[in-house]
């Protein structure tokens, strides 16, 4: 069974715009070695009509926290404390009808993989149509037609025709066209896309981000996207939540994050980025060591084996070893270094290196 513990303290269970809202959220998987903490007391909002970009190496907690709003964790091996409310309603503690009622229709996800979305036993039309029958109550006819309908809206030709191939005839571009219709075709408030271009090259990437935006405006969807990619967030996001072992470590709009970002893990997701402008030759510089084991996380600071800066930390040594930075609200980064330092640090050494 899922465990479900409320927070002590945690504030009102209502985002801004009564959309969403995430307090200290905790999720354990029971492994073999041990419990593994992927998700250690994120807190997050979502306006309706705005996208959060979720960055942050594999491992980081961001796809795991996105399963969790939609309540796709065995809750076997899952135990989730805190509080995540959509629109008024508690999730956490929402049993698996209630959830069920929500997936597909008042919250949606894309995958990476769009054949992990669709079977390959039913036609791309069948697939569309039925939450919108499940979901709406209306006729098979009806639901088919909202099917051709979503298919031309996401820019497959002659969709009356193709609504009636199986997935393998269709492109992998076409099928992440057909993926975005179905999760689209109930008008879902709340839109989760995990990583969904990662697969599809340069071209139909551009494409299907260009389509996303498109169908935000229309549907006017909260829009949480998913990426290790921040030319993709650049693109794509308002506000940017940068994640790493298990939480967040900064968090603002798009330009704060990108023109004068704060925290060193973010300076190097940055630095690590190839640009277009440099020579093929030149090397990337990955940021040094490897994401930590949620199984014994480091303790204080989880960057700190690998942050070059925590000697410029003022006050006792070893601070960032000892004690964990906590993230403030609004603009904000988990960093014990100072707001000057972090200015001067980002403008001095880190900025003449991106540019
Ligand atoms: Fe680096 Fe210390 Fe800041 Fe963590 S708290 S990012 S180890 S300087």
């Amino acid at each position: 069974m899922t465990t479900v513990t409320k927070p002590e303290g945690a504030p009102a269970a209502n985002a801004p715009d009564g959309f969403l809202s995430v307090r200290d959220l905790q999720v354990t998987f029971s492994t073999e070695d041990g419990p593994v903490k992927a998700v250690d007391g994120l807190s997050f909002d979502l306006a309706r009509g705005r996208t959060l970009g979720i960055v942050g190496e594999s491992g980081s907690g961001k796809s795991v926290t996105n399963l969790t709003v939609l309540g796709l964790h065995n809750p076997l091996f899952t135990k989730t404390d805190g509080e995540i409310v959509l629109d008024g309603k508690e999730l956490i503690t929402a049993t698996e009808k209630e959830m069920e009622e929500l997936r597909g229709n008042r919250a949606a996800m894309i995958f990476q993989d769009p054949l992990t979305a669709l079977s390959p036993f039913y036609t791309v039309g069948r697939q569309i149509a039925e939450p919108y029958m499940k979901h709406r109550k209306v006729s098979k006819k009806a639901a088919w037609e909202r099917a051709v309908e979503m298919l031309a809206k996401v820019g497959i030709p002659n969709p009356r025709e193709r609504a009636k191939d199986y997935p393998h005839q269709f492109s992998g571009g076409m099928r992440q066209r057909a993926m975005i219709a179905m999760a689209l075709v109930c008008d879902p408030d709340l839109l989760i896309a995990d990583e969904p271009t990662t697969a599809l090259d340069v071209t139909v990437q551009a494409q299907i981000l260009d389509l996303l935006k498109d169908l935000q405006q229309e549907f006017g969807s909260g829009i949480i996207f998913i990426t290790h990619d921040l030319g993709v967030i650049a693109d794509m996001a308002d506000d940017i939540m940068v994640m790493y072992a298990g939480n967040a470590v900064e968090r603002g709009t798009v330009d704060e994050v990108l023109r004068a970002p704060q925290h060193p893990y973010t300076w190097g997701l940055l630095n690590s980025m190839p640009r277009l402008d440099s020579d093929l030759d030149t090397p990337l510089s990955p940021i040094p060591g490897s994401p930590p084991s949620l199984l014994h996380p480091p303790s204080g600071c989880r960057f700190h084996p690998r942050c070059t800066f925590q000697d410029r930390v003022a006050g006792a040594a070893g601070r960032c070893v000892d004690e964990r930075p906590l993230l403030g609200p609004d603009r904000a980064s988990a960093c014990h270094l100072t707001a000057d330092q972090k200015r001067t640090i980002f403008i001095e050494e880190i900025k003449p290196r991106l540019a």
